[in-house]
């Protein structure tokens, strides 16, 4: 027999591309201790209180989750300053991303998202049969002009990651509302702030307590970077309650495991660990401006947790030299950068080991 045939639209959605791990790297390039500066990830490790609430939590494995996951919520409530009614906990925000497509998008429907940024949203929205437009960057800035000239009458979301993945820049407080204001009836707004903790600029502005005020905009948070805890997967949607219902209609019962519903709330109230996560990543990141000014390298002044830096024609010789001497960081190419890699922020001693690393490969 013949194999059945998937929904049409299943072939075109492009393959994630992740960084690449610790043990692929040990394994194929034969280094014993890799450091990964690839993924945007905590270097601090998760919260010390996450990891313990985690274990306890091991206990009730045998239980179900609660499906409501109200104390994540309200813990998440007292971080981000909105009401628990107007949040979902999700598997990750990928999972937020992924529900909000599903519940507003069907073949027929155009999604707009910036040409160099987050890839998941183009897979989320392909993935519903809706058609991905993509709106031109202004250098590494997302456009929200062009955002907005990409949006028509069938236009149901348009995503804008505010600081962006992979560029580190960020759209000003009165650029993101002219682009909330200037979307078409019934377009949603998705704005996913999963680096918005780590931004330093005055004119930086997060849209959570915004939600209560546009019924037609979406903020997504995360706890992978800024807590630490990118393998147990907590994320957050802020949501006006007409959305919020439609997506809870297809919200999988059980969809945060208990681990993850516990470390969560820990996180969450590790207060300490939030500051020393900003202090690590503030000092990693004027290190690496320094560093880079330094060997003449030109990077983009980043919000994130992460820099992308302009290498030049030889950017993937160089990041296979990185991967030899065993640093893992972002090749750039799958973005449509190819003379750029991306390296996040690490520690005091794996920054500077970077930076030897980084004179030998150049
Ligand atoms: C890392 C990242 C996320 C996080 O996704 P999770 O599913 O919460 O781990 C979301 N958006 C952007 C732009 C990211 O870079």
């Amino acid at each position: 027999m013949k194999s059945p045939e998937p929904c049409p639209w299943i072939a075109n959605i492009p393959a994630y591309v992740p960084g690449r791990s610790k043990e692929d790297i040990a394994h194929s390039y034969g280094v014993s201790s890799p450091v990964k500066l690839a993924s945007n990830e905590n270097p601090l490790g998760p919260s010390p209180k996450a990891a313990e609430a985690a274990r306890e939590a091991l206990t009730d494995a045998h239980l179900y989750p609660d499906p409501d996951a109200r104390a994540l919520r309200e813990a998440a409530s007292r971080h981000f300053g909105c009401p628990a009614e107007s949040i979902i906990a999700g598997n990750g925000s990928d999972e937020i991303i992924d529900l909000v497509c599903r519940a507003y998008l069907r073949p027929g429907d155009t999604v707009v998202v910036p040409a160099c940024t987050f890839s998941y949203y183009t897979i989320a929205a392909l993935s519903c049969g809706a058609t991905v437009r993509t709106a031109a960057m202004k250098g590494n800035h997302i456009d929200p002009r062009a955002l907005l000239a990409c949006a028509g009458p069938e236009t149901r979301i348009v995503f804008v990651a505010n600081p962006n993945n992979p560029t580190g820049t960020y759209l000003a407080k009165d650029d993101v509302l002219g682009l909330i204001e200037g979307v078409p009836e019934g377009c949603i707004v998705l704005v996913d702030e999963a680096y918005a903790s780590f931004a330093r600029r005055d004119d930086f502005m997060s849209c959570t307590a915004l939600v209560a005020v546009y019924p037609h905009l979406v903020c997504v948070h995360t706890l992978s970077k800024s807590h630490g805890l990118a393998g147990v997967r907590v994320g957050f949607g802020v949501m006006p309650p007409a959305i919020r219902e439609n997506v809870m209609r297809i919200k999988q019962p059980f969809n945060v495991n208990i681990l993850a519903q516990k470390a969560g709330v820990a996180a969450l109230e590790d207060r300490d660990f939030l500051k020393r996560t900003l202090e690590t990543t503030w000092e990693a990141i004027d290190t690496l401006y320094a560093e880079f000014d330094r060997l003449g390298l030109v990077y983009e002044p980043s919000q994130t947790n992460f820099v992308m830096v302009h290498i030049g024609p030889q950017a993937h010789r160089i990041y296979e030299d990185l991967l030899r001497r065993g640093f893992i960081t972002r090749w750039m190419a799958s973005f449509g950068l190819p003379e750029h890699i991306r390296v996040s922020a690490g520690t005091p001693e794996e920054i500077r080991a970077f930076v030897k690393a980084m004179e030998e490969v150049l």
